[in-house]
């Protein structure tokens, strides 16, 4: 079988390897570089505990809390336009209990191997960065943490296994030793991990080209035509490919390419800001959510990443100086010495989120051989394994798992939720 996929990100690389080592004839497109858009600089957690979905009376009620707050990394830019104003309209109408608790379940299950998948992607001989540190959720004092104690209690009665601590006072301090006079506490998500993503994305590219899969980069995908029982690719330097079937895993911009076949994708950018330090002393020795601030930091070998903001509707890819000040801010409540060396990048990426914050994974309907797989919001890295492996199995072996029904393409338009 012949399998076009469009879309050299962590979550086209990651199904293009799945395809191909289930023995499908695999031919990537990438209109620029393979990981060098949202799955470039973003923090790399393969977290499944920290999978709740943004729809949700707390995020309403935090988003109120900013409301007049000039400088605040959480914003809605809103466009006078009616796929925005319908993303928006889907976005408050699962801001409900059981809608919640439905996403809740749906994200974790798609998550909850992430770990032991990515174990598995490093046996099979992809190379990449991988921490197994956990993530330590600070925030100032016990109190602060209130919702992430709630979430564990939540997350284990949906079997999260992992282990979680709660850490205060000297004890805190063994684990970061560098910690200011901040009066903080922190929830220690033990078998949380993380990736160094740019990393990630070179080891998949270098285990699908060791394949021999190839890899057109600089090529845009313009058209998918419907050709004899399969599809026809049609791409911008007038090449193309005609193959059995195709799947779309373009970020963001998977709606774009879906729309002239009248398949509404609702995604929408939701702006975030990264920057990178080196970091040889190891200043801050885990990977940390600072509560308050909703500021999130990542270590890895000699280096660390800091990140926040959720831009929503934001194209725009600038970071400025403001940007900059509040993140290290941030960072510095904790950490005093802050920052630990030369800053060496400064990126901002835009996560494509949909409105209930569930990926489209599945097949278009009405349109045989043509699959989905975009929209990981927060959680592209965490999600890209279980994505990959649903895609083999729906376009190889034609099944499709009842737990995928959540994240089917036609959501929005045919049938209840649930
Ligand atoms: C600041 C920040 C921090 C984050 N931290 C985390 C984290 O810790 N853990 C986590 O799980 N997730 C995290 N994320 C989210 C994660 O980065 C994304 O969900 C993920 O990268 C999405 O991957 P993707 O492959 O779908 O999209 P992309 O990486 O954007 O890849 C899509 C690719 O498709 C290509 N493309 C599009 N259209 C075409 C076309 N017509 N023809 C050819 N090619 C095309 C694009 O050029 C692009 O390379 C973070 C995001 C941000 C912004």
């Amino acid at each position: 079988m012949r399998v076009a996929v469009v879309g050299g990100g962590i979550i086209g690389l990651a199904s293009a390897l799945e395809l191909r080592r289930a023995g499908a004839d695999v031919v990537l497109f990438e209109r620029g570089r393979c990981g060098a858009e949202t799955s470039l600089g973003n923090m790399g957690w393969v977290c499944p505990f920290l999978v709740q979905p943004m729809p949700s009376w707390d995020t309403l009620r935090q988003a109120a809390a900013r409301v007049g707050r000039r400088e605040h990394p959480v914003g809605i830019i809103p466009r006078l336009d009616p796929s925005f104003a319908g993303w928006v309209l889907r976005f408050l109408r699962n801001v409900t209990r059981h809608r919640n608790t439905d996403s809740l379940r749906a994200l974790y299950e798609l998550a909850q191997d992430a770990p032991v998948l990515y174990s598995e992607l490093a046996a099979s001989g992809v190379e990449f960065e991988m921490h197994e540190d956990g993530i330590l959720v600070l925030a100032p004092e016990a109190d602060g943490l209130r919702s992430y104690l709630a979430a564990a209690s939540e997350m284990a009665a949906l079997g999260y296994g992992g282990q979680t601590r709660l850490y205060q006072g000297a004890d805190l301090r063994a684990l970061e030793p560098n910690l200011g006079s901040y009066p903080a506490a922190g929830l220690h998500l033990r078998a949380e991990r993380n990736v160094r993503p740019e990393t990630v994305t070179r080891g998949l590219a270098a285990a699908i080209g060791g394949l021999g899969v190839p890899i057109h980069e600089g090529v845009r995908v313009t058209g998918l035509h419907p050709d004899g029982g399969g599809w026809r690719v049609a791409a911008a330097d007038g090449g193309g490919e005609r193959v059995d079937a195709v799947v779309v895993a373009g970020g963001l911009w998977s709606r774009d390419l879906l729309a002239p076949l009248g398949v509404r994708l609702l995604i929408e950018p939701a702006k975030g800001t990264s920057l990178t330090y080196e970091d040889t002393e190891r200043l801050i020795r885990h990977p940390l959510e600072l509560a308050d601030y909703r500021v999130a930091c990542s270590t890895y070998d000699g280096a660390i990443r800091i990140a926040g903001g959720f831009e929503l509707g934001r194209f725009d890819r600038s970071v400025p100086d403001s940007r900059v000040r509040l993140l290290e801010d941030a960072v510095r409540t904790y950490f005093p010495q802050w920052p630990p060396g030369r800053m060496t990048a400064r990126w901002a990426g835009l996560r494509p989120a949909t409105p209930d914050d569930l990926p489209y994974i599945g097949p278009v309907p009405g349109h045989q051989g043509l699959y989905v797989a975009a929209g990981h919001g927060t959680l592209g890295v965490t999600l890209a394994p279980g994505t990959a492996r649903a895609i083999r199995s729906m376009v190889i072996d034609g099944v499709r798992s009842p737990r995928l029904f959540p994240f089917r393409v036609d959501r929005w338009s045919a049938g209840p939720t649930r």
